[in-house]
């Protein structure tokens, strides 16, 4: 299992505020939980890990596949996507950029 480190800001267990990392993190399975082939252990591959401020847009798009949900992450992120004006209030801190 990778260890957690946010997918939109980066934030990781060194970064983040001291407390229960399972409140800090959110590990997001898109497409749904899949077991790894063979009894495998480690990070699955269409997992990824968020901070609790950016987890809420990953989970509302868990039931797509990994690279389309990612696709649309980015989009929010970089503001270039139809959802732009509603990047203000999902990415706390984005207008800084
Ligand atoms: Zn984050």
């Amino acid at each position: 299992m990778m260890p957690p480190r946010c997918y939109v800001c980066g934030l990781d267990r060194r970064t983040a505020r001291p407390g229960p990392l399972h409140r800090r993190f959110v590990l997001v399975h898109f497409g749904g939980v899949r077991p790894l082939p063979g009894g495998r252990v480690g990070h699955p591959p269409n997992a990824v890990w968020f901070c609790s401020a950016h987890a809420g847009p990953a989970k509302r798009r868990r039931r797509l596949p990994k690279g389309e949900a990612l696709r649309q992450i980015d989009a929010l992120r970089s503001g270039s996507g139809p959802w732009s004006s509603l990047l203000r209030r999902w990415w706390p801190g984005s207008s800084r950029r």
